[in-house]
């Protein structure tokens, strides 16, 4: 028999690239989509299109406890991975609601239908470097204190402690990947390096000359969700349900991924990148840079992408999707045709 899989979150980066790994691996592949997704498909459903007939997708809402029963009834997954989050780090008190509403409940709905309906599923809980907020020590693992500071890093800390809590009292095999930034191409435009690196496309393109971007300083931890969502299975794997530090071990400043970035796409960066103030976060987190030992010795994981790699993807990529060439991408196409140096 085949396993099933449900996964909360599938049209989103790491959800899209989860379901195709999952589909490799033989799983039968669930996702749970919100109604709006039907109904738009050409924009919301667009990460998926290369698997969409040969997933099943199943509308529910996160709001709604009753909706999450029916779908964890109906499909009884052998495994979940619960994706779906408002995932903004936002300030305005509207959306600090629907993030703990959605964040901490959803997470808690969900447990709660697992327990009742699929007690020997196994269970992944996205969790966050955010939830470390500033922390007391760098690099951060996972006995590092949470010290969040935003609602999005509470709402992960809570979803955390409910993951725990539901693996103890309730014997559920659930764990929290805390993962570090993770990017690729498929990364919402809301992300500083998406931003980024659309930004050179339409400048390329000669739709803007101009980028504005917050905090030139802050530094992060980034790698390939690729590789990020290859650790969720794996956690999911172990006889034991245990959390896990996953994160590149580097960290790099947006402005040297911004600079990456237009020297890959044959630009100046200080021509192009004004500071703008009013992006900066009002209470901005330290340094996050992730440990991942645990993961390396227990899960056999390992980062494999280069940070230079990442950035250069995600550039090539927002180039094609406007149609315009990158220096480096004129260069390996001239070179691929014998034109080098001509
Ligand atoms: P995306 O923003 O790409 O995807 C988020 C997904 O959540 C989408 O499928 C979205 O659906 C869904 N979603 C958002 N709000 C709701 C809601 N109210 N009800 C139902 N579904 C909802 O995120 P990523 O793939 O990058 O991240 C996946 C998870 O990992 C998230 O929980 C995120 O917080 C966490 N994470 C991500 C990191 C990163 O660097 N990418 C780092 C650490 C943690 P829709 O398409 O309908 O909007």
């Amino acid at each position: 028999m085949k396993q099933r899989a449900l996964i909360t979150g599938i049209t989103g980066q790491d959800g899209s690239y989860l379901a195709e790994l999952l589909l490799s691996k033989g799983y039968e592949v669930y996702g749970m989509v919100r109604q709006m997704a039907i109904e738009n498909p050409e924009q919301r459903l667009v990460r998926l299109r290369d698997v969409l007939d040969r997933i099943r997708l199943y509308v529910a809402s996160l709001e709604n406890l009753a909706s999450i029963y029916d779908m964890v009834e109906s499909i009884r997954p052998h495994e979940c991975y619960h994706l779906a989050a408002h995932g903004c780090i936002s300030y305005s008190f509207d959306d600090e609601f629907s993030t703990l509403n959605t964040n901490i409940n959803g997470t808690h709905y969900l447990l709660s239908a697992i327990r009742k309906f699929a007690p020997g599923c196994r269970f992944y809980f996205a969790g966050s470097s955010e939830m470390f907020g500033h922390p007391d020590e760098s690099p951060q693992r996972e006995t590092t204190r949470f010290h969040p500071q935003s609602v999005y890093g509470i709402s992960k800390v809570a979803g955390y402690h409910l993951t725990r809590n539901y693996c103890a009292a309730n014997r559920i095999h659930a764990c929290t990947g805390i993962l570090f930034n993770h990017e690729s191409p498929r990364r919402g435009q809301e992300a500083i390096t998406r931003k980024i690196t659309s930004g050179i496309a339409a400048i390329l393109a000669g739709k803007m000359d101009r980028l504005r971007l917050g905090s030139l300083k802050t530094k992060r931890d980034w790698g390939h969700a690729r590789e990020y969502v290859e650790a969720m299975w794996l956690m999911l794997q172990r006889p034991v349900a245990d959390d896990y530090v996953i994160a590149s071990g580097e960290a790099h400043s947006v402005q040297q991924f911004a600079k990456l970035a237009f020297e890959h796409a044959g630009l100046d960066w200080r021509k192009h990148v004004e500071v703008d103030t009013n992006g900066y976060r009002p209470s901005e987190a330290a340094p996050l840079l992730g440990d991942c030992t645990k993961a390396r010795e227990m899960l056999g994981w390992t980062p494999r992408t280069r940070f230079a790699d990442l950035v250069a993807e995600m550039v090539d990529a927002d180039c094609v999707a406007v149609r315009v060439q990158s220096p480096s991408a004129k260069a390996a196409a001239a070179s691929s045709l014998g034109l080098a140096g001509r």
